[in-house]
């Protein structure tokens, strides 16, 4: 008896040992490829397709052609060379002729080439000594084979999968579903819009195509599935979260907020006036907040945070800002005190109705002392804003009435950190949250990441300041034989740009130094951070004043450091990338960054952040050989750019999706097919859709077999929901 049609989720459920064929020992070396259900059969896509129309037989092939031709094996052989080197002699044929294929270095051939075996080989045929040959060409083993278009899966060699398995796993797959038939769960007037094929269409000719056209319209469709699982997954949680939790309503209309933005010591850029629009938006809404605020380093992002904070003291609520660090929380503090100046809020309890803004810093290095007078300023309400660290998620810190919670960096925290921030909101009501982020991601990147979120774009410097001028000073690259390729370097570059710190730290600026990264180990990063301060010390900066911080530092020890280096007493401060985040000192002007090629673009971005801060002219130096193209690339890049978000789409380019999307979503529910750069119409396309389909029906419930999927093939592994309860 036939059952309803299969969707996804039933797939997901059968283990591929269920198909013909598939005993233990296949069922496992199917497992070493991460495939354990039919599901990921379905979805274990061809790496690429060998296109038969431009085969060749071997009579056609002319001695300097490159080809391809369809073969088996007659006899393979190996020896070893005068040199030691082993070769590998493949004689094949076809019905037209013979030809002779040689590998060298490729010993492995012999254990994976056998007679009889059918190939797909590819490469340049050559004549020698009268015969016809080609020499290490590509060859891919196709099975017994027919079709015109051939895929070419992922194999694991050791695993004993290949695309014969593969190929042979699919179209069985297929086959047994072929009676019951694929459900299609996305509503047709989405696929009709898009005009896209059916599911079971682009299923079979994804994995078994008539034409280069069929796999493209198969790929097209399955790029629009994955795209709108994860928007139905990442709108539906939004919708939720805004439904079922009770927030608070501001009103950001009022003089707190009035008068902090008219003694502004400067005008507001256009971005900053339209994100405080958006946030003020959200902030009447009793609908609890969830915003991202995205904008480059310098980008002002602690003003719009401040005015969303005095919206909430307005109404008589707490405000609350957490920061990655304790130097960061203690800029911040220092920086929102200052803005905040002169501002006085309503306390009937007063003679004069008012009393001046209430405004602490709690971090772990506040006292024992200094923290029960806090603790009781919080419960009493006369600590209106409270800036910190992670102290601030500790049990004992008790707001009676938290209207705002603000969360710097948020990438720093993790859930946990976030949920127990927010968890703090009294009386049931969950407070409105602003995370921020000086990384920012491209626009359809965030949608996916993001998604559960809305997102505010702060895509716009202030005004009057110098960009940064950044330039590569480039070393020698060493191969492995010893031998130093000059190529592109300036032997005078790096003597060059010691000399131009020492003129700006004659001039009174100030200088960072970042030491190499050393992912490997904190030791022996700290270790290279104190070699490379000892040698400039006694080389190249001597006679100047230079600092040390690392993460090894007590944090005494790196607050003093820090404060010297604010007040001027130090000109240079070598560091690890403990400086990365939020440390402004204005007088910064140099940032000489060593091995500039083992950071990534975002982190380089980052710390290029740290000057160009004040008026003066400020520069940026990456120090690095070009060890490799993509390494070539960053550095490339930012010295081609200071725009964060324009990095950040070369990032992508050059790193693809897997590091952002493992950020947030792990696992299964990567992105076999779509690209978040490539498709970045579908991602807007599947978003759109989303929105329209759970605006229309919210719990999913005229849509079970949809539910079912985005259930079954999300949830285990999307756990890491930013704002996750
Ligand atoms: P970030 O987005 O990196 O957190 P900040 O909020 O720290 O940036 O702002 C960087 C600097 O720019 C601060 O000194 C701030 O006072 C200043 N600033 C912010 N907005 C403006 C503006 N509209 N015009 C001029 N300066 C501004
Ligand atoms: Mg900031």
């Amino acid at each position: 008896m036939a059952g309803p049609p299969l969707s996804l989720a039933d797939f997901d459920e059968m283990p591929v040992g269920r198909l013909k064929g598939i005993g233990p020992k296949r069922e496992a070396g199917f497992a070493a490829l991460g495939i354990t259900t039919l599901y990921d059969v379905l979805t274990t896509y061809p790496r690429r397709y060998i296109d038969r129309t431009n085969e060749a037989t071997i009579a056609e092939l002319m001695p300097g052609d490159e080809g391809m031709v369809v073969v088996e094996i007659v006899n393979v052989t190996s020896r070893k060379t005068r040199n030691r080197k082993t070769m590998v002699l493949v004689d094949v044929r076809d019905q037209t002729g013979r030809l002779r294929i040689t590998f060298f270095n490729q010993a492995w051939r012999t254990r994976k080439l056998h007679a009889g075996m059918h190939a797909i080989i590819f490469g340049r045929c050559e004549e020698y000594r009268g015969s016809r040959q080609m020499t290490n060409p590509v060859v891919d083993l196709i099975g017994d084979q027919t079709g015109r278009i051939v895929p070419v899966y992922p194999s694991s060699e050791k695993a004993g999968i290949g695309t014969a398995e593969l190929t042979l796993a699919a179209s069985e797959t297929l086959r047994r579903s072929a009676q019951r038939g694929l459900a299609d769960p996305v509503p047709d007037a989405f696929i009709k819009r898009h005009d896209l094929i059916d599911r079971t269409t682009a299923l079979h000719r994804i994995h078994a195509p008539e034409s280069m056209g069929q796999v493209d319209h198969a790929r097209r469709r399955l790029i629009y599935d994955e795209l709108f699982r994860i928007q139905v997954a990442l709108v539906r949680r939004k919708r939720e979260l805004e439904a079922s939790q009770i927030g608070v309503g501001h009103d950001p209309d009022g003089v707190l907020v009035d008068q902090f933005l008219a003694n502004l010591a400067f005008e507001l850029t256009g971005a900053q006036r339209r994100t405080i629009d958006e946030l003020f938006g959200d902030l009447v809404d009793p609908a609890p907040m969830h915003r991202l605020l995205q904008g480059d380093v310098g980008a002002g992002k602690t003003v719009v945070a401040v005015a969303g904070l005095l919206a909430a003291v307005q109404g008589g609520h707490q405000g609350a800002l957490m920061a990655p660090t304790e130097v960061l929380a203690e800029q911040h503090f220092a920086a929102v005190r200052e803005m905040v100046t002169g501002l006085e809020v309503a306390d009937p309890g007063t003679l004069t109705g008012t009393r001046p803004l209430g405004i602490s810093l709690l971090t772990n290095r506040t006292t024992a002392a200094e923290r029960r007078a806090l603790e009781e300023g919080l419960a009493t309400g006369r600590v209106d804003l409270l800036i910190g660290t992670h102290a601030l998620i500790q049990e004992s810190v008790s707001f009676p009435s938290l209207g705002l919670v603000v969360i710097d960096e948020q990438h720093r925290f993790g859930v946990e950190q976030r949920a127990a921030l927010r968890d703090k909101g009294a009386d049931g009501a969950v407070p409105d949250v602003l995370v921020m982020t000086a990384t920012p991601i491209p626009r359809t990147a965030a949608m996916t990441v993001y998604g559960d979120l809305d997102v505010s774009v702060l895509d716009e410097m202030p005004p009057g300041r110098t960009p940064i001028r950044t330039s590569w000073v480039r070393l020698p690259v060493e191969d492995e034989h010893g031998q130093i390729d000059m190529t592109g370097v300036d032997p005078n570059a790096e003597s060059a740009m010691w000399e131009h710190v020492r003129a700006q730290v004659s001039e009174g600026r100030q200088v960072y130094v970042v030491t190499p990264l050393v992912e490997e180990s904190a030791k022996l990063e700290v270790s290279s951070a104190e070699e490379t301060f000892v040698r400039l010390q006694s080389e190249e900066l001597a006679g100047l004043q230079l600092g040390l911080l690392h993460g090894r530092v007590s944090s005494a020890e790196k607050e003093e450091t820090m404060s010297q280096f604010r007040a001027g007493r130090l000109q240079v401060l070598v560091a690890t990338t403990v400086i990365e985040v939020g440390v402004d000192v204005p007088n910064a002007t140099v940032m000489v960054i060593l091995d500039a090629d083992r950071f990534g673009i975002a982190q380089l971005h980052q710390l290029r952040g740290r000057v160009g801060r004040g008026s003066h002219e400020s520069y940026c130096y990456l120090v690095a050989a070009a060890a490799n193209p993509i390494a070539e690339s960053r550095v490339e890049a930012l010295v081609g750019s200071t725009d964060g978000f324009e990095l950040a789409e070369i990032d992508l380019d050059l790193r693809g999706e897997g590091t952002i999307m493992g950020e947030r979503q792990k696992g299964r529910s990567d992105l076999k097919l779509a690209s978040l750069r490539r498709d970045r119409y579908w991602v807007e396309k599947a978003r759109e859709d989303a929105f329209a389909l759970l605006d229309a029906d919210p719990d999913l419930s005229g849509h079970p077999a949809l539910l079912a999927e985005v259930d079954r093939l999300l949830a285990d592994d999307e756990t890491d929901f930013l704002l996750k309860s």
